[in-house]
């Protein structure tokens, strides 16, 4: 990112990286406190520069009384105002250069500290006082900052300039693009503003290439999972499905999916809407539903370009769906994604569309779907007894052995005993058994159970698996199949 003058900022030129290595870890905690120093240069009061301004303007200030008003005058129209005022005053003319730099240091800072802790959101959100600075980590927000009131604005605009929208538009609400490069690193940020009563909020939401473009191999795939996926992709047809619900990682799987086949010796396409993540070697296009080119009409003659595997970014309706089907039945791999709940709720969403069961039972060859579990933090991990009712819960017996793990809290979990996400995966392959079961119309109890006895390993048994590893706790666990464990209970024995 292009910061060239930045004298107040905290120091942070580290890259987002997992802190593994104790020095890394002190370095993390310095900078954090570089951060409450910004903190302490943004509670100066305006009575305060303005009892300066004098002195600054006879050069009187020095280091960080300088610093501190260079920093406030920047950011307070009040102040300016009153600084033009006393120059008029004195008679003085010769302008005042640092006063002249834009301020990118604060939004800076919230940026990088925003990438250097995983964050997937950035909220600035006026208040009755001032503006709250939210981070959203592995799923959850967590206050990060408090800026008093005067910066509010010109902290909003500093945004607006970035993402290229209107400064003077402050009644509507805003959406634009950001593209900032910090530590070798390309990152996205889709921006956006709303009017709120007290003032312009604005959010932006970080699109990191580099995570989401995850290897299969390090998604949480099992061993055998990961084989399961890799005999999929490499039959010559059929549809290979992704299904889960909002915030499941399902891009992160697709995409995963994608760049595991070979773009040099397959054709393939893909139509999206929209296009959020180019692969070399693969030829991407988007819907255009004002010019008529919808997803079915979009893949049907994409299906024309002689591919070998085609990419459908979404399935919601059933001429999507049959479209999808068909393209499978004449020979392409067709991979797309499903909102469901999980495998067998995106083959019940399948029927539900009206889809012909026949053709499903034909074409469908498998479904992958994922969860995302908060990490027990490696810092302040330590060994942990679930209770029974727990393990019952996660279809593990009492007394089950395990490394049972869960976070104490501490800083760099920022209290919360989780730091980072790992997948929890299901991989269904529509074998012979399952396929009848689509075939016969089959409700999803039967489905699930027709599935586990082939030896499916379910979302349930991978979430309690990563707690019997310690990666994740039981409550996360419990947390994040909470939807699942009713309808997809286990007969025990298993
Ligand atoms: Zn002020
Ligand atoms: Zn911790």
């Amino acid at each position: 990112m292009a910061a060239k003058h930045r004298p107040f900022a905290p120091r942070q030129q580290k890259p987002a990286a997992k802190l593994e290595t104790k020095a890394e870890e002190m370095e993390h905690l310095a900078e954090r406190t570089a951060l409450e120093a910004l903190q302490d240069t943004l509670e100066v009061s305006c009575e305060w520069v303005q009892e300066n301004l004098v002195a600054l303007l006879k050069e009187e200030l020095v280091d960080d009384a300088l610093g501190k008003l260079v920093f406030h005058l920047r950011l307070c129209r009040p102040c300016q105002t009153e600084l033009d005022s006393l120059k008029t005053a004195l008679g003085i003319t010769s302008p005042l250069p640092a006063l002249d730099e834009p301020d990118t240091g604060i939004v800076d800072s919230i940026l990088q500290d925003a990438i250097k802790l995983n964050a997937s959101d950035i909220h600035l959100e006026p208040m009755r006082q001032g503006l709250r600075v939210r981070l959203r980590v592995d799923g959850v927000l967590h206050e990060h900052l408090k800026i008093p009131e005067y910066a509010h604005q010109s902290l909003i605009n500093r945004i607006k300039i970035m993402a290229d929208m209107n400064l003077a538009e402050r009644r509507l609400p805003q959406t634009g693009r950001i593209r900032v490069r910090m530590a070798d690193k390309d990152y996205d940020l889709r921006a956006s503003t709303f009017p709120f009563q007290h003032g312009e909020k604005a959010a932006l939401r970080i699109l990191d290439r580099s995570a989401v473009l995850v290897d299969l191999g390090k998604m949480g795939l099992s061993a055998d999972q990961l084989q399961e996926v890799h005999d999929l992709l490499h039959r010559p047809s059929g549809l290979l499905l992704v299904a889960g619900p909002t915030g499941c990682g399902k891009t992160t799987v697709a995409l995963g999916l994608l760049k595991a086949l070979d773009p040099v010796k397959l054709n393939i396409v893909t139509i999206e809407d929209p296009v959020e993540y180019v692969l070399e070697g693969i030829s991407h296009s988007h819907v255009n539903r004002k010019a008529g080119l919808t997803y079915p009409e979009g893949f049907r003659h994409l299906l024309q370009q002689d591919p070998d595997v085609v990419f459908l970014g979404e399935i919601q309706d059933r001429e999507t769906a049959e479209a999808a089907l068909q393209g499978a039945l004449t020979g392409h791999l067709i991979i797309s994604v499903m909102h469901a709940s999980d495998a067998v709720g995106a083959i019940a969403r399948l029927r539900r569309l009206g889809v012909d069961p026949g053709l499903l039972s034909s074409t469908l060859i498998g479904v992958v779907s994922s969860r995302l579990a908060r990490k027990v933090c490696a810092q302040c991990r330590q060994a942990a007894s679930p209770s029974a009712e727990a393990l019952r819960s996660l279809g593990l017996a009492p007394g089950i052995p395990g490394q049972f793990a869960k976070g104490a809290g501490c800083e760099t979990c920022r209290s919360t005993g989780y730091r980072g996400r790992e997948g929890v995966l299901e991989v269904l392959e529509v074998n012979d058994e399952i396929s009848g079961a689509i075939k016969q119309g089959a409700d999803e109890v039967s489905l699930f159970n027709t599935a586990v006895r082939s030896g499916f390993q379910s979302l349930l048994r991978s979430a309690a698996s990563l707690v019997t590893q310690g990666v994740t706790s039981a409550e996360e666990a419990l947390r994040v199949t909470s939807d699942l464990r009713e309808m997809r209970g286990e007969d025990s024995d298993g």
